[in-house]
């Protein structure tokens, strides 16, 4: 749900379209209001709670890709997940998780290498 400060429009965050994908890494979403065209910023907690969103998912995904063998892939969703974790959440668990599946992957690469 997203407001318009200017003219009070108010709506589903689909109704505000997308002006600018991420001001930094995974700062705020910049929409713009259908009615008079001002810049509307998602709200905080709302991107925080995006961004956490996208952390599990993700964490869900390394270890899809982990079974695959795809470690490269691994290897940059972990460089994204380290990211929202330090600009956004920063939640213990999660860094945790990303230093585990650092190690995991380079036990399974050296594993790998000496075949
Ligand atoms: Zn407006």
């Amino acid at each position: 749900m997203l407001e318009c400060d200017k003219c009070g429009f108010k709506g589903e965050n689909q109704l505000f379209p997308l002006v600018n994908k991420r001001l930094t890494c995974c700062g705020p979403e910049v929409h713009k209001c259908p009615n008079c065209d001002t810049t509307v910023m998602l709200d905080f907690i709302e991107q925080q709670k995006q961004n956490e969103e996208r952390a599990k998912k993700l964490t869900i995904l390394v270890k899809e890709l982990e079974s695959k063998k795809e470690y490269t892939q691994v290897k940059k969703i972990l460089q994204e997940l380290s990211n929202i974790n330090k600009c956004s959440i920063h939640n213990e668990e999660l860094s945790k998780f990303i230093k585990n599946e650092h190690s995991f992957i380079k036990n399974a690469q050296s594993i790998t290498a000496s075949f």
